[in-house]
């Protein structure tokens, strides 16, 4: 979508520092990070939330969760620790509506979420 901010950073119309990559999907640093760790993996394809890709490419998002997970690990924080978070929706705090994986480690993280 021409004006998707992730799709403009898969494009590289946007810069951003990109730490994975894979077929399908990009990871980079979000521009405001939440921990220690806190980067974002989106699909390189424009898919608007986690619902919508899992029922039109659920072997993407398993990849997207797989890279997550590589991500954590060259991160350093797999094993002491990591949260994946799809903000769903407005009121769940969703404001790019290009479906990504907040990967967030590095730090105790509280629960409940705000
Ligand atoms: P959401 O609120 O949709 O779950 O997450 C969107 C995330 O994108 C936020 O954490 C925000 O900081 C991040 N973000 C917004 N604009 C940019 C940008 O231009 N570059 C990068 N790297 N991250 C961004």
């Amino acid at each position: 979508m021409t004006d998707c901010l992730f799709c403009k950073i898969v494009s590289g119309d946007v810069p951003a520092e990109i730490v994975r990559e894979s077929p399908g999907t990009v990871a980079f640093r979000d521009i405001n990070p939440q921990a220690p760790t806190h980067v974002l993996v989106v699909p390189r394809d424009h898919h608007p939330n986690v619902a919508e890709l899992v029922a039109s490419d659920a072997e993407l998002l398993a990849e997207l969760v797989r890279v997550a997970h590589e991500v954590a690990a060259a991160e350093g924080v797999a094993e002491s620790g990591y949260r994946l978070v799809f903000n769903t929706g407005a009121q769940a705090g969703q404001t790019v509506f290009h479906v990504h994986a907040h990967v967030l480690g590095g730090r105790g993280l509280n629960w409940p979420p705000g």
